[in-house]
């Protein structure tokens, strides 16, 4: 059985890519830009502390685990009842608008274009990033 998930609280931030603008895949230490392949490294101090000693609640016994590293996911074990689970990664979110009836869409945001349908209008648009 696979062992049960919880999301990490921490988004790491957004950031664009050094040569071409482009968004970067979300993530820290040397992210490959998926638009023009070079690779920047992201350091972002504030947030791999934040990772680091996020603590979660184990999903089986409501003990509080730290994190204790920077990776998501990753697999962590409860020190308290020994139950194993994955604390996975929260993925940014950004706003954005419909360009035909205005309303706001929360979506996360993918590195190049796409196109999206909006919920309330069902008009097509595209968005890149
Ligand atoms: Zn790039
Ligand atoms: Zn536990
Ligand atoms: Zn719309």
């Amino acid at each position: 059985m696979a062992p049960p998930e919880v999301e990490s609280k921490v988004a790491p931030p957004l950031v664009n890519c050094a040569q071409c603008e482009g968004m970067l895949p979300q993530g820290l230490g040397e992210i490959e830009c998926v638009l023009c392949g070079a690779v920047c490294r992201v350091s972002h101090p504030p947030t791999s502390e934040a990772l680091m000693e996020e603590k979660v609640q184990c999903p089986h016994c409501m003990t509080v685990v730290e994190a204790g590293t920077m990776d998501r996911p990753t697999e962590l074990t409860c020190g308290a009842c020994g139950g194993g689970f994955t604390l996975t990664r929260k993925m940014a979110k950004v706003e954005i608008q419909c360009p035909s009836c205005e309303a706001n869409l929360r979506i996360v945001p993918k590195p190049g274009k796409r196109e999206l349908t909006c919920p309330g209008c069902k008009s097509p648009f595209n968005v890149s990033f």
